[in-house]
C-alpha cells in the first residue's frame, strides 16, 4: 500500500520513545527540529528527533536503542553534502559533539600524525596539520565538512582523505562499541557500511616545511574564492564528475549557468553548484537538478549522477 503525504509527514516517535531518548541524551534532544539550520544549503524540514551525543558510550546507547526499537536513524555532520526534503526526515538524526570534536596532531620521525574525532571540522584539522608541515594537506583545505562526513564521502580535490588514512574507528547498531575497520576508498565513496558511524580517524602525512605548506593552502583558498560562490548557501558540487570529464564543464556547455527555479540558481560562477538565493525549497533544488540533468543527457549524451545525498520526504508541504 502506498503511503499518503500526511502519513509520510507524521513523526514515528511515540511518547515512550521521547522519554527514552531524553533518558539517553537529556537536554541534547530536540523533537520536530527543522534541519535547515544544520545544512549548508539552509534547506530542509523537521527531523522527528535530533540528538547530540557527546561520548562513544552515549552513541553506543543510542544505537542500541534504535536497533531494539527498530527506529531509523541518520548521522549528520556539517550538512554540507546533503539535501533534506521539505517534508523533513522520519528518523532520529544523530549529531556528534563533545569529545568527538577533539583533534590531536603530533610529529613522529618524518611524519605528521593527526588523530581526529568525527565531528572535528576539516578547517581546524587542515590548519593544525599545516602548522606541523603535513605535505599534501592542501588537497583537503577549504572543504567545509566534518572529518566523519568527509570520510564517508572520501572528500578531497586532487587527493582525497582516504589517501592519508591510517586507521578508522566506527560504531554501529550491531557492534556499538568503537572498533577499527579497514576500508577501500573510491571517488566520493568508500566501502564503509551504511549503518556505521565513523567516530575517530587517524591520518598520516609526510612531513615538510610548515611555511611552504601554509603558503600552498593560502593559494588554494584564494583560488576557491575566485572559482566558487563562497557568499551564498550551497552544497558544493551537486553532480559527480563523469569518467574523463567535468560535470561543471558539461553543465556550462548546455548554457545552464544562471538557470533558476524559485530561489534555487545554477551558480553563474561554478556551474556544478546550486545556490540558495534566500528561500529556496528542496523542491526548487530538485526541479533544477532534474532540468540540468535532462539538458546534459539530451545535448551531451552523458547521464550525470548526484554527488549530494538526498534524505527525507520530498513532497509538497
Ligand atoms: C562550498 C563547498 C565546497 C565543497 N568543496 C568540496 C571539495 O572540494 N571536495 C569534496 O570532496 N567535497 C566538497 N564539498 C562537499 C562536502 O563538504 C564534503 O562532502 C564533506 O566532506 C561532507 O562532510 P559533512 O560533515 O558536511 O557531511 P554531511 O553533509 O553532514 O553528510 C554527508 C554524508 O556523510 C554521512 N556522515 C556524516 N557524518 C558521518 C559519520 N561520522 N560517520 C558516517 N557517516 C557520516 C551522512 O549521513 C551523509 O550521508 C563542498 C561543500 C561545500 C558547501
Amino acid at each position: 500500500m502506498s503511503m499518503t503525504t500526511a502519513e509520510a509527514l507524521q513523526s514515528l516517535l511515540s511518547e515512550d520513545d521521547r522519554v527514552a531518548l531524553v533518558a539517553i541524551a537529556g537536554e541534547r534532544v530536540a523533537f520536530d527540529e527543522p534541519l535547515a539550520p544544520y545544512t549548508s544549503w539552509h534547506i530542509g524540514g523537521p527531523a522527528d528527533a535530533l540528538v547530540s551525543v557527546e561520548s562513544e558510550d552515549e552513541l553506543a546507547r543510542l544505537m542500541t536503542w534504535c536497533l531494539r526499537r527498530r527506529m531509523p536513524w541518520l548521522v549528520l555532520g556539517s550538512g554540507s553534502n546533503v539535501l533534506v526534503g521539505d517534508g523533513g526526515v522520519r528518523v532520529v538524526i544523530v549529531r556528534l559533539g563533545g569529545h568527538f570534536a577533539d583533534v590531536d596532531v603530533r610529529v613522529e620521525d618524518r611524519e605528521v600524525i593527526a588523530e581526529a574525532g568525527a565531528s572535528a571540522g576539516m578547517a581546524a584539522l587542515t590548519a593544525r596539520c599545516a602548522s606541523a608541515g603535513a605535505v599534501s594537506i592542501g588537497s583537503l583545505a577549504g572543504i567545509p565538512g566534518t572529518v566523519g562526513g568527509s570520510l564517508r564521502m572520501n572528500a578531497g580535490t586532487d587527493r582525497e582523505i582516504g589517501d592519508f588514512v591510517r586507521q578508522v574507528w566506527v560504531q554501529s547498531p550491531s557492534k556499538p562499541q568503537p572498533h577499527a575497520v579497514s576500508l577501500q576508498y573510491y571517488y566520493r565513496h568508500t566501502t564503509l557500511a551504511r549503518d556505521a558511524v565513523v567516530s575517530r580517524v587517524t591520518l598520516a602525512f609526510k612531513r615538510g616545511d610548515p611555511a611552504a605548506v601554509r603558503a600552498e593552502i593560502q593559494e588554494r583558498l584564494v583560488r576557491r574564492k575566485r572559482t566558487q560562490p563562497v557568499a551564498l548557501p550551497n552544497a558544493g558540487s551537486c553532480f559527480r564528475n563523469p569518467d574523463g570529464d567535468k560535470a561543471a564543464r558539461l553543465i556550462e556547455s548546455v548554457g545552464a549557468k544562471g538557470w533558476r527555479e524559485g530561489d534555487a540558481e545554477v551558480s553563474p560562477v561554478h556551474a556544478n553548484f546550486i545556490n540558495n538565493l534566500g528561500s529556496a525549497s528542496a523542491k526548487d533544488v530538485t526541479t533544477l537538478l532534474a532540468r540540468v540533468r535532462r539538458a546534459v543527457v539530451q545535448r551531451c549524451g552523458v547521464e550525470l549522477q548526484l554527488e549530494v545525498h538526498l534524505v527525507g520526504v520530498f513532497a509538497d508541504v
